[in-house]
């Protein structure tokens, strides 16, 4: 299974690694991204994960140069840990290319996807916390309708809240076909629907597990602290409610604090070409900063 970074262009032009430095990549994934750092001459790189199994193949792809990487399985909301650890006070660059992988999204059992059946996890990193099945089976019908509709903009998450908990009386919403098949259920029939029924609702159960949105600007303002003056920040998202949070903390970064200047009046997004080649990059937005204080 491959993963294609995305925006790759975008990412190395704003990070400039050519002169060398330490960077940090706190979403390295499969190691596409750090692969290309490395390539145009980052010269040490510290990649955090909270994904073992993204680790494992970040490790394979950054083999050769593993004598210049680290590869940490953290959370990257504990940026500051991470770095403290090390003893770095400042980094030459950082990125954060948000979101599950492709890899995780296409392996079989990790649950993010209604294109199988299999067991409803969700979790990115499977060493603890509640599974999307965790959180079906034990949150109130508000809750659920709350989740559903704050992280999945679902207007009709009442109704499927509703029907989630009337099906959970009867057994268990463990699997991911089960769980498609109520959302499909409780939604009114349309005609031609460019979207499954249920991608919303399986996008909400994904941040609510993983707590994606938590701490999300209180991360960025972290890296961006951590940035050498000069030195740049970019962080990919891809939805709008990742990229409002993303564009309201650097917008605050610069105006409140005079911390950063924001290089990215729009955000950047890729060319049909490379959505063509490569879905994930569909939603992607790309914004970017720099530390001048
Ligand atoms: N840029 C990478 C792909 C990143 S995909 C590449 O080129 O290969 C996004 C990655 O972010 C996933 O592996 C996911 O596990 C990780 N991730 C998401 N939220 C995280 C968090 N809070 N802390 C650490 N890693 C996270």
């Amino acid at each position: 299974m491959s993963h294609v970074p995305v925006m790759t262009a975008a990412v190395l032009e704003h990070l400039r690694p050519g002169n060398g430095g330490l960077f940090v990549d706190c979403t390295v994934g499969l190691g596409g991204h750090a692969r290309a750092l490395l390539e145009a001459g980052a010269t040490r790189l510290i990649g955090i994960d909270r994904d073992l199994d993204a680790l494992a193949r970040a490790r394979e792809t950054l083999a050769p140069w593993s004598d210049r990487v680290e590869l940490v399985h953290a959370d990257y909301r504990a940026i500051d840990e991470v770095l403290d650890r090390r003893q770095i006070d400042r980094v030459d660059g950082a990125l954060a290319d948000l979101g599950v992988s492709s890899m995780q999204f296409d392996s079989p059992g990790r649950g993010f996807s209604f294109q199988r059946d299999e067991p409803l996890d969700m979790r990115m990193d499977r060493s603890g916390g509640d599974t999307a099945a965790d959180l079906v089976a034990r949150s109130t019908e508000r809750d659920i309708a709350d989740a559903i509709f704050q992280f999945g903009e679902e207007r009709l998450s009442r109704r499927i809240a509703r029907a989630i908990v009337e099906a959970r009386r009867e057994g268990p919403i463990d699997t991911t076909g089960r769980l498609a098949t109520i959302v499909r259920r409780a939604l009114p029939r349309r005609g031609y629907l460019r979207i499954d029924p249920a991608t919303r609702t399986f996008q909400a159960l994904r941040i609510w597990v993983n707590r994606e949105l938590d701490g999300l600007d209180r991360f960025i303002e972290a890296a961006a602290r951590r940035l050498k003056t000069g030195a740049r920040l970019v962080v990919i998202a891809f939805h709008s409610l990742e990229d409002r949070i993303v564009k309201h903390t650097l917008r605050a970064l610069q105006q409140r604090d005079a911390l950063v200047q924001v290089l990215t009046k729009k955000p950047i997004v890729p060319r049909d070409e490379e959505v063509e080649r490569n879905p994930r990059a569909r939603s992607a937005k790309l914004r970017a900063a720099e530390r001048i204080a």
